[in-house]
């Protein structure tokens, strides 16, 4: 299907047209987006940015549908997500097609990707008959104490370009099941897929009725700057910010600056280990997902893997054949398992590292281009004498550096001994192994996995990463508190005053 069509399915035939016109850009797209796909580097779309006002106009919007939307009872709100869901699974294939096109990866995970925006809709669903408070005992007689959950203000999304439509869901479905009012940027990099969930949220707005007010969910277009107009609007109750740790360096300081609440879910440097009792076949399929899948462009791609000497000189040669196996091109064609790189940067950076690591010792099989539109690459396997230097950054690529140990304490670690800290996995079939990697001494990771590798987490864990990954939690169990604000209610409803802690004040 012609991308014009695809564009046209949710209303976005203009952009589509304005990047085909040869002529000089139009006034309002002088400081405007031009989107170009991976797929061969070749523009696709031409799109205005929001400048200062457009974004003010828009977080007042947000203010009013809070004013609003806090009010409608929670499963009520509930029930707009319900059909949120439902628009999703209608629109599936159209939308999954759309992100592979502006990010590049492969059909399926485009896909997937949609597959769990439904998930996670259907989860909070379920969330808006549970936003349980506490009740507790009063020390006071004819008291009664209890915590309630309420919602919190306008919420603004910041996403990254390899997650372009699920992290916005992640957020969006519990903070409008919440009672709150959402305001996304995404990635400059992937706004197409961004105007298309609109699409989708206004159509379920306008079905839903009334109790939806204009303003509910809103699209910021922009880059950096059109972010930080969100992190420092003091309308803005909670900033969640999903992208490098470079930028949730900036972005937290300057919201913790006005009090308000910042959501950090940043950069990883994901590790596993495989043990001598691990089941190798297994093992081998789960580092080639997670390693070179994405073109090694998850949060939780795997980059580092420490293997037992006993069994490396077994697996190590198995997974360089494998790898050479992987068929690398157009993620729409069916049979690729490799799509391109975003763009020309992160080729330059991931060649970047290669040099680092090999003038650190590091033996490379693959890394090199393939094709020349578009910034495809073989996933690279790099077998390094030390745990040093370049192995201790993200570079946002498919890089797997591969190390020898002979200690699980000693692997476990070199794992933590990262600044970052999402996801982690150990490969094994003795149950002292994995209790240890799982355990309070183990690993260091907001995710820890037996026998899977450390990406492609369900929706219904609580999901983020610890030290430079920001600490955030985004999707299931109860990171919905995240959006809402904690009050502690007493209530007397006896004819005295007795005072806490037997304190006396007569008057
Ligand atoms: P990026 O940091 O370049 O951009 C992310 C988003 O932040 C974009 O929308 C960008 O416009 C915005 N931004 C950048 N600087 C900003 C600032 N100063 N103020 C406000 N907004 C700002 O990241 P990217 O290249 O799009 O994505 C790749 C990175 O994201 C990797 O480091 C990856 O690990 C991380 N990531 C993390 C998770 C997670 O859940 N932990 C998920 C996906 C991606």
């Amino acid at each position: 299907m012609d991308i014009s069509d695809l564009l046209g399915r949710f209303g976005l035939q203009d952009c589509a047209a304005a990047a085909r016109s040869s002529t000089a850009q139009s006034p309002a797209l002088k400081d405007g987006l031009v989107v170009e796909t991976p797929i061969d580097g070749s523009p696709i779309a031409r799109l205005a940015a929001d400048d200062a006002d457009g974004v003010a106009a828009k977080i007042a919007a947000a203010q009013a549908a809070f004013a609003r939307w806090r009010l409608v009872p929670a499963p009520r709100r509930g029930e707009f997500v319900r059909m949120l869901g439902e628009t999703l699974r209608a629109r599936k294939e159209d939308l999954g097609r759309l992100v592979s096109i502006e990010c590049g990866k492969i059909l399926s995970e485009g896909l997937g990707e949609v597959q769990e925006m439904i998930d996670v809709c259907d989860f909070a669903v379920g969330l808006s008959r549970q936003l349980y408070g506490l009740t507790m005992p009063s020390e006071r007689p004819g008291h009664h104490m209890r915590e309630m959950w309420h919602p919190l203000g306008p919420v603004a999304v910041i996403s990254a370009f390899n997650f372009p439509v699920a992290v916005w869901s992640w957020n969006a479905a519990l903070a409008l099941v919440c009672g709150n009012s959402c305001l996304w940027k995404p990635s400059e990099k992937t706004p197409l897929v961004a105007l298309a969930v609109q699409a989708l949220a206004d159509e379920t707005a306008a079905r839903f009725g009334d109790d939806a007010p204009a303003g509910l969910s809103q699209v910021v277009i922009g880059g950096r700057e059109a972010g930080e107009r969100l992190v420092d609007d003091a309308r803005v109750a909670l900033v969640s910010a999903t992208g490098s740790t470079r930028m949730g360096r900036e972005v937290g300081p300057r919201v913790a600056a006005r009090f308000a609440r910042s959501l950090l879910e940043l950069g990883g440097n994901n590790a596993g280990v495989i043990c001598p009792s691990a089941d190798l076949d297994l093992a081998l399929r789960a580092v080639c997902f997670s390693a070179a899948g994405t073109a090694g462009q998850r949060c939780t791609t795997l980059r580092r893997l420490f293997v037992h000497e006993k069994i490396y000189r077994d697996l190590v040669p198995k997974l360089k054949k494998a790898y050479a196996g992987l068929s690398v091109g157009n993620p729409l064609e069916e049979g690729v398992l490799v799509g391109p790189l975003i763009d020309q940067g992160a080729y330059e950076r991931m060649h970047y590292a290669l040099d680092r690591a090999r003038s650190q010792g590091g033996k490379i099989a693959g890394g090199e281009r393939v094709g020349d539109a578009g910034y495809y690459v073989r996933p690279a396997i790099a077998e390094m004498p030390a745990h040093e230097g370049i192995v201790m950054e993200e570079t946002f690529a498919p890089i797997l550096y591969v190390f020898r140990y002979s200690r699980l304490d000693e692997a476990i670690a070199m794992q933590n001994s990262t600044a970052q800290g999402l996801s982690s996995c150990i490969f094994t079939r003795d149950v002292q192994e994995a209790e240890r990697f799982l355990s309070a001494g183990g690993s260091d990771c907001g995710i820890a996995n037996v026998n899977i590798g450390p990406s492609g987490a369900e929706i219904g864990g609580a999901f983020g990463g610890e030290k430079e990954t920001g600490g955030g939690r985004e999707s299931g169990a109860d990171a919905w508190k995240a959006y809402m604000r904690r009050q502690t209610q007493t209530v007397n409803y006896s004819a005295d005053l007795p005072l806490a802690q037997g304190v006396k004040f007569d008057v």
